[in-house]
């Protein structure tokens, strides 16, 4: 018999702890979600997401571990599936001195390093040439990311959990220790999983109040030149921030953003769009033809996506509550698809140790 267990949350982190756990063979899970792939919604940050692998974890935390792990498997799939919708992509990231202390510059301040821990995870890392620089910038690094396209990737990793038996099922539970009774075979769960994101905030038996949102708005575009670039801030507020990232198989080109911290707002800032879209063209020109200006985009959408910020950094940790065996694995903040694999191993690792062996065996 296998062990039962629920996973409650359905965006890249419940998906691919679910996928890990349902590879083992010893695993029958149910994954209940309020959101699945194919949603947009404000609730669910996944969709919203680039995606690219930028690393921003300080050396020596837990998140260094998880993005150092994850890198490999993100990787593979640029290399060997690319029906995964994910591709390499060489990535630009400039580095202005008079944006540190601000709050995008604090986010990528070790991303901007030029010894930076993974100089040797990624390849061709290198520091830009001073002569190479633009006007206006004190340095820069570059090497290979990958970008996901994440109205692909969403779905393969859904699909890929199917494939391994996973159950995926629509459902909203108040408490976490509800979920225990939504296992698909209608028996009691053994434990259950939880990747709600930011709203570990709000899940009762849990209610963690060092989560909280760093808006993220974006515009997607037709307009393609197939570059990933970002710069350390702008000058148009500390918590607005200029990227372009080119997605896999025609997902588009993505504009952003910003790192607003505590702010809910779901609708899109007209005036915030405009600046994003100007910043994009001056960083790179050749988004549109020579002379014009954002008139010249096509736009496909904008959007806004809420990143599950937590103070103290991502909750990996089994917990009991009410009786329920609990792990947890949320947290992401603006990083969870290059965490996704690393931290999805170590909540792996916690429901081993939590479920005794011979629950397996039997
Ligand atoms: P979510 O995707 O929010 O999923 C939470 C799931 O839990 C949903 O299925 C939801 O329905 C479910 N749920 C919640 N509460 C309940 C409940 N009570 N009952 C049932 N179900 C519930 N990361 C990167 O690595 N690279 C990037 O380039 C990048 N760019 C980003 C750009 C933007 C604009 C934004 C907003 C984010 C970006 N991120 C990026 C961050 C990344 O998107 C998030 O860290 C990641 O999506 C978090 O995934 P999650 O599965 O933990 O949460």
């Amino acid at each position: 018999m296998s062990r039962n267990i629920v996973i409650l949350g359905a965006g890249v982190t419940g998906l691919t702890t679910a996928l890990l756990l349902a590879r083992d063979g010893t695993n029958n899970i149910t994954v209940v979600a309020k959101h699945m792939p194919g949603d947009y919604d404000i609730e669910y940050a996944s969709p919203w997401a680039g995606a690219n692998y930028l690393p921003v974890a300080k050396p020596g935390t837990p998140s260094e571990s998880y993005e150092r792990n994850t890198w490999p498997e993100l990787a593979r799939l640029a290399q060997d599936l690319p029906e995964s919708g994910i591709h390499f992509q060489d990535s630009v990231i400039y580095r202005r001195t008079k944006d540190t202390g601000t709050a995008v510059g604090d986010w990528v301040a070790e991303l901007l390093k030029e010894d930076a821990w993974f100089k040797d995870v990624v390849p061709n890392f290198r520091v830009l040439a001073k002569s190479d620089l633009p006007e206006g910038i004190d340095g820069a690094t570059g090497f290979t990311s990958v970008c996901i396209n994440t109205a692909l990737y969403l779905p393969w990793l859904a699909s890929q959990c199917l494939k391994y038996g996973v159950v995926i099922q629509r459902g909203i539970v108040s408490h976490v220790a509800e979920a225990v009774k939504l296992h698909h075979t209608g028996r009691r769960a053994d434990m259950v999983v939880n990747c709600t994101g930011l709203f570990s905030l709000h899940l009762g038996g849990v209610e963690d109040k060092a989560v909280y949102p760093a808006r993220g708005q974006i515009v997607i575009v037709r307009n393609d030149p197939h570059i990933m670039a970002s710069v350390s801030g702008t000058d148009d507020g500390p918590d607005e921030a200029t990227y372009i990232m080119h997605r896999a198989a025609g997902g588009g080109c993505i504009l952003g953003g910003c790192l607003q911290k505590d702010n809910w707002e779901s609708q899109v800032d007209p005036n915030l769009a405009i600046r994003i879209m100007k910043r994009a063209i001056a960083l790179c020109p050749k988004l549109v033809p020579e002379g014009k200006g954002i008139e010249a985009l096509s736009i496909i959408r904008h959007g806004v996506g809420l990143r599950p910020m937590r103070t103290g950094g991502p909750r990996v940790e089994k917990e009991v509550i009410e009786g329920v065996k609990v792990v947890h694995n949320y947290g992401h903040g603006g990083y969870g698809y290059q965490t996704s694999y690393g931290a999805a191993q170590v909540a792996k690792e916690l429901v081993d140790e939590s479920l005794p062996s011979t629950l397996a065996k039997l």
